[in-house]
């Protein structure tokens, strides 16, 4: 199961209710942390998530507003004494700004972390899921990012039951494996049905653009900003950002299954009419909340 919570859901000025951008998606041992908006490590503490907790981190750009959270999330998880390796993500000149932003601070306990410049594609897989990037169009170089399980096998369990199949031999036929039980071969085809893996992306700060369809294509959850509603798309043409409009648009021209708007102005200060801009385009939407859970 895939496990999304909202941290943050405001976009340059934070609000009393909407932090800056973060959202963290949680599967298995993995948590995987989407921008890094200040006080990231307060609102993880607010909904008891401990940043030790955070074994990834993709950053979709540098402006102010998803990375002022970084140093703090890092210094709490060295006091948090974390054991691991903190894998960080970015566009081209990630390490450079980080290397940067450690010398900005009398830092002490910085944990171990690796930074990945990453171009569009994928950029990290394991047996379970695979970390897909794509390039956005933004007034600075911006990644949106895809989480994409993989398909697996199901066991049939009535079926295992008849045959009195347990343990290791379980395990093999859901790795595809054919096994000899009790003198008589097993095909796993006929023991196990195929899972389709689920797909989240994220569409951060970007202009409609090939990469966001990218993203949007088949997903089961997309999130994505929608900074404004269309009625002052002149701004938001101007400052490389979707309207709650393009966000529906992006999601249903590609197959989405649901939409969750984030990266809200605060200039609204209810979301019926993002609600309802967004629905006379994508019925499947939903307007992000700080602290929302969602599983997909
Ligand atoms: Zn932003
Ligand atoms: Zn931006």
């Amino acid at each position: 199961m895939i496990e999304i919570v909202f941290l943050g859901t405001s976009c340059m000025q934070p609000t009393k209710t909407r932090n800056h951008p973060a959202v963290l998606l949680s599967y298995k041992q993995e948590n995987i942390l989407f921008d890094c908006g200040e006080n990231v490590q307060r609102q993880m503490r607010l909904i008891g998530i401990k940043p030790a907790k955070v074994t990834r981190l993709l950053i979709s750009h540098w402006h102010g507003d998803h990375v002022f959270g970084i140093p703090g999330l890092m210094s709490a998880m060295g006091a948090d004494q974390y054991a691991k390796k903190l894998f960080i993500y970015g566009p081209l000149g990630s390490q450079q700004y980080l290397e940067h932003l450690f010398k900005s601070f009398a830092a002490k306990g910085i944990i171990d972390y690796e930074v990945q410049e990453v171009s569009p594609g994928v950029f990290f897989e394991n047996e379970e899921f695979r970390l897909v990037a794509e390039k956005l169009d933004h007034t600075v170089p911006c990644l949106g990012y895809s989480f994409i399980e993989k398909d697996r096998l199901r066991i049939n369990v009535a079926k295992a039951n008849q045959l009195g199949l347990s343990g290791p031999a379980l395990g093999q036929l859901q790795q595809g494996k054919n096994i000899v039980h009790k003198g008589k071969k097993i095909n796993s085809q006929d023991l196990t049905y195929p899972v389709v893996g689920k797909k989240v992306s994220y569409i951060a700060d970007t202009s409609p653009c090939n990469g966001a369809n990218l993203l949007a294509r088949n997903a089961d959850l997309l999130i994505s900003e929608g900074t404004h509603l269309s009625d002052i798309q002149d701004k938001t043409e101007k400052y490389k950002h979707l309207t709650v409009k393009d966000a529906a648009l992006i999601a249903s021209e590609n197959n989405a299954k649901q939409l969750i708007i984030t990266h809200l102005s605060q200039r609204y200060k209810s979301t019926a009419e993002i609600v309802k801009e967004a629905r006379d385009h994508f019925d499947n939407t939903i307007v992000a909340e700080d602290f929302m859970r969602i599983r997909v």
